[in-house]
């Protein structure tokens, strides 16, 4: 089949982590017989120096002819780069939000994987490592208190600040929708958190998730309040299969489950739209510091190009295929020097980021 695939290479790693990745899709392209047409997008901070603006109109709209699309990430120091001597709405991650919103991205997708072979970078006990976990996170991003009114006044002389929690049903239901659905491609479970003993948003939260899941009955569901999730995802993590939460809660419990697999490098994420289509990127920035080095770990956005298959383009093999070579790279060894063994490197043989994208793709 024919997939019109985006790329949104960026800035700092971003050129070097999307190339392996790239590889990598090319070689499931050829071994599986499609054809992956790349558009290249300009966003972030070289947008800005080749246009003045770090998202253009025109880069929306080939956006959004796209399946879907493919990113490193953008921004550079924020210390020392002219970029964020601008007004903020001219800054590289202005862009993002702008995509973000164009492309009506409401379902933010975290998945927190611990492999075997790196599990001496879990930071949790060791009993609990070695059961291991595989976990996503169903994050909704466009409501909630994040995007509720606001405001700070003075009372009697006393400065009071506001927000407000706001989601309607209609907001619910379509992320509970994606959050069953993705469950359907794993193992059949989703955790909706919550804080259902205080907050009416969560009381609705919970009924309209239970309303969807009457179209669900070979998924099981079960409630968690937000306090305990927290609490097992340090305890028992391999409890979970999909966790669907609200904007701040899922901000918080994201970074959280990033932190128990301790490799930043290795996570992937995604953000989708009520089509099919979704933006995928990793976790990490555009670490400046190692940019052009050829040092990069490009694993996590390997991943993400996995998840653009499954999610996107439903290649459900293909992703599989892409998550395997991962895993025998890691079998194999193979690692970036973010990833190396506390004890040394003698047991391992460290490459570069191109050459990753090789030996990954090498195992399709
Ligand atoms: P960062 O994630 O870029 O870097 C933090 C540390 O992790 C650095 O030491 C870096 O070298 C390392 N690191 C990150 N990704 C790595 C990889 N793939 N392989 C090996 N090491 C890796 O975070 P930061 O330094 O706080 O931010 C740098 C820039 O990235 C900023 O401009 C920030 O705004 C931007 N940023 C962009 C996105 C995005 O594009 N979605 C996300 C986060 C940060």
């Amino acid at each position: 089949m024919d997939y019109r695939i985006g790329v949104i290479a960026g800035d700092g790693i971003g050129p070097e982590i999307t190339d392996a990745a790239w590889t990598v899709l090319e070689k499931v392209a050829e071994k599986y017989g499609h054809h992956f047409e790349r558009t290249d997008i300009l966003m972030g901070g070289c947008s800005i120096d080749a246009t003045g603006e770090p998202l253009t109109d025109e880069a929306i709209e080939t956006a959004k002819k796209q399946d879907a699309v493919l990113m490193g990430s953008i921004g550079g120091n924020t210390s020392t780069s002219p970029w964020y001597k601008l007004p903020p709405e001219k800054r590289p991650e202005a862009g993002l939000l702008r995509l973000r919103k164009s492309l009506g991205l409401f379902a933010n997708l975290r998945p927190a994987y611990l492999y075997p072979q790196l599990k001496e970078a879990c930071p949790l006990k060791e009993a609990t490592a070695d059961k291991g976990f595989d976990l996503i996170i169903v994050r909704e991003l466009t409501g909630g208190l994040y995007f509720g009114k606001r405001h700070t006044e003075s009372l009697n002389g006393v400065i009071q600040a506001t927000d407000t929690l706001t989601y309607n049903e209609n907001e619910i239901r379509r992320i509970a929708i994606k959050a069953f659905d993705i469950a359907r491609k794993r193992r059949k479970k989703v955790t909706s958190v919550d804080k259902a003993n205080v907050l009416d948003s969560s009381r609705l939260w919970r009924k309209v998730t239970e309303e969807v899941w009457a179209d669900y009955p070979d998924v099981e569901l079960e409630h968690m309040l937000v306090d305990n999730c927290a609490m097992q995802l340090v305890r028992d993590p391999g409890q979970f299969d999909v966790v669907l939460t609200e904007n701040m809660f899922g901000d918080i419990l994201s970074d959280e489950a990033a932190m128990i697999t301790g490799s930043l490098g290795m996570l992937s994420s995604a953000s989708l739209n009520e089509t099919k289509f979704g933006l995928y990127e990793p976790s990490g920035g555009s670490a400046p510091d190692i940019a052009g080095q050829d040092i990069a770990n490009p694993i996590a956005t390997i991943l993400s190009a996995a998840m653009l298959l499954r999610y996107s383009l439903d290649l459900d093999e293909e992703a599989d295929a892409i998550e395997n070579a991962v895993r025998k790279v890691l079998d194999d060894g193979i690692r970036t020097r973010d990833i190396l063994p506390r004890e040394g490197t003698d047991q391992v043989k460290v490459v570069g980021c191109s050459q990753m994208g090789g030996e990954v793709a090498e195992r399709i």
